[in-house]
């Protein structure tokens, strides 16, 4: 009797709560390793038929994708798909790669390498744009090709069959937008961190995730099945029966926790001694917002418009853009939608707007950069916006503002988008509110002189403790130096909570600790009342909000203030935590 495979116990980053067991999925990433081998002469004609093979699998694939998009999307998007059917035809580069096998006597993988690569050389030298375009068909197509031959799926999970445990060295946020969310029950790859965008992505849609496994893609192998554990950030590889009753238990605990929050909706939203909090939410979608409502948030505090770019790989029209904000601002049903204007840069990179690779992506063109140089992206999608915000209440909030000139000349292109509009009778809220992100450290210092600019901050704690700690966000290798709880951050917070106070602007933090439930009673204590969300959050959020009074909140800001230390910081609000909510740990 063949003995059951051996348990592998590994230890990541806890990035999305909940446990998931199944079949893996490896979802291979665009760079794949290419294999180089010999082929005797005998042998070249089953090579051969094997590129064939691969070239019908692979049609069969994008023909499948392009009917789901069609269905789903409409026919317009469905026709980027023709493209690369186009390309899997092209008698010309087939040819070439069937001769390259036959000459060089290696292997169909690399001579299909070779021969794309300089296909792709040759159309991202020419002058027109279309050509130049194509490029990018090419080396998705390759790169899908490639997958097939080495028997591993890249690009897109849209023909996955069961649900599976997507498993991948890292995840772009772009992978994680086009990911079909059914049919995955839960995430781990080798780097991230826990604020990377595609974990806050998986983090939203409930689906558990653990990141930073390192050698996890190495050491699994084709037929595995895989535990994850997001609360705790523990990834097992075949799982022994005893392992899995343990994690059942866990389940069921969790189900009777869930189960315990399914009321929260129907409670205030108030501490114990009756001080009012807000819970926003975040979202990327009309349908998140949908969801968002059901967990009962009173407004979306970050809309991330990004999200809108990455999901559909290039930049989208006006109209295109109009009617996703208006599908938001329907789904919010008159509450506040805050549309944060593009943050592409970072770990959000557009491949078809073929930027230069930049050393420092997090410090280079990003986000508000960005859009101030390209005035007709900016003034389309203010203009979008602005169209939308008259369907609901919409707010415009500026990402990444690093010095007022940005937010001057910012506000300066939200006034000519107005302009347009009312030159064209298009109507829009004259009064729209405006606000900045604050999540550099300079915006931290110059706080009070951005205020005069806006009617709201909104802190993005994500990017802020990257910044102020020199920490880059999504580096595993440093991830134990990410520290929330470091008091330089949590003196930056003070400063900026006491400044909107002083100068009478609103103010909401958007980053993840606002979710996180340990961090609520510190940051009511520091000054803030509105915190916006992955909204699966928020009723445990209420649920705790409810334990503790201002005068407790108080009372532990002051122990705080005194410590040197994060780790001490993060017990003392683990303590706080766990002494009110014994009903949800036991
Ligand atoms: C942040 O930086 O905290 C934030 C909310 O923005 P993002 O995570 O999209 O960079
Ligand atoms: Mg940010």
């Amino acid at each position: 009797m063949s003995s059951p495979p051996k348990e592998t116990l590994l230890y990541g980053i806890a990035a999305s709560p909940g446990v998931s067991h199944g079949q893996v999925f490896r979802f291979l990433h665009e760079e794949v390793e290419v294999p180089s081998y010999d082929v005797q002469e005998d042998d070249q004609d089953a090579e051969i038929a094997r590129f064939e093979d691969a070239l019908s699998l692979t049609k069969n694939q994008i023909e499948k994708i392009k009917d789901d998009v069609a269905q789903n999307l409409g026919e317009k998007e469905a026709a980027i798909f023709d493209a690369h059917l186009m390309v899997l035809e092209d008698k010309a580069v087939i040819d070439d790669v069937v001769s390259e096998v036959r000459k060089s006597g290696d292997n169909v993988e690399q001579c299909l390498h070779r021969v794309t690569q300089r296909y792709v050389e040759y159309f991202s030298q020419l002058e027109d744009e279309y050509l130049r375009e194509r490029s990018a068909d090419l080396k998705d197509i390759s790169r899908r090709l490639l997958c097939n031959l080495l028997g591993a799926t890249a690009a897109g999970t849209a023909f996955l069959g069961e649900p599976r445990i997507l498993v991948s060295e890292d995840l772009s946020p772009s992978d994680t937008a086009s990911l079909d969310r059914t049919k995955i029950l839960g995430i781990a790859t080798d780097t991230g961190g826990r604020t990377s965008h595609a974990v806050i992505m998986a983090r939203s849609s409930g689906v558990p995730a653990v990141v930073g496994l390192r050698r996890l893609t190495e050491q699994l192998s084709d037929g595995d099945t895989l535990l994850i554990d997001g609360f705790e950030g523990i990834a097992i590889i075949n799982p022994s029966e005893t392992t899995l009753f343990r994690y059942g238990k866990v389940n069921l605990r969790r189900k009777r926790i869930k189960d315990l929050l399914d009321d929260e909706g129907s409670f205030p939203s108030v501490t114990e001694d009756g001080e009012k909090v807000t819970f926003f939410a975040n979202a990327d979608t009309a349908e998140e917002i949908s969801k968002a409502r059901d967990h009962g948030c009173e407004g979306i505090g970050l809309f991330r418009s990004e999200s809108i770019f990455l999901r559909k790989n290039e930049i989208p029209s006006e109209n295109d853009q109009y009617e996703e904000y208006r599908e938001a601002v329907v789904a919010a049903n008159s509450l506040p939608v805050t549309i944060r204007t593009l943050d592409l840069g970072g770990d959000k990179i557009l491949d078809s707007i073929g930027r230069e690779k930049e050393e420092n992506p997090f410090m280079g063109f990003r986000a508000i950069r960005y859009c101030l140089r390209n005035p007709d992206v900016f003034l389309n999608q203010l203009r979008a916006i602005l169209r939308a915000s008259a369907h609901g209440t919409v707010k415009i909030m500026f990402p990444m503002v690093s010095g007022i000139g940005e937010l001057v000349r910012a506000k300066e292109f939200l006034s000519t988008a107005k302009r347009q509009l009312r030159e064209m009778d298009v109507p829009f809220d004259e009064d729209i509110q405006v606000g900045c992100m604050i999540e550099t450290p300079s915006a931290v210092v110059i706080s009070d002189m951005l205020a005069s600019e806006v009617d709201f901050f909104s802190v993005g704690t994500n990017d802020l403790v990257q910044y102020l700690l020199a920490v880059d966000r999504i580096n595993n290798e440093i991830a134990y130096l990410y520290e929330p709880h470091h008091p330089a951050v949590i003196r930056s917070l003070a400063h900026v909570f006491q400044v909107a106070q002083d100068k009478n602007v609103e103010v909401s933090v958007c980053g993840e600790i606002a979710g996180d439930p340990h961090f609520l009673p510190l940051l009511l204590a520091l000054g803030v009342r509105c915190l916006s969300t992955v909204s699966p959050m928020i009723p445990e959020l209420k649920f705790f909000a409810r334990r503790f009074s201002m005068a407790d909140a108080r009372g532990l800001w002051e122990g705080i203030e005194q410590m040197k230390r994060p780790s001490e910081i993060n017990q003392t609000l683990k303590n706080f935590y766990d002494e009110r909510v014994s009903e949800l740990i036991t």
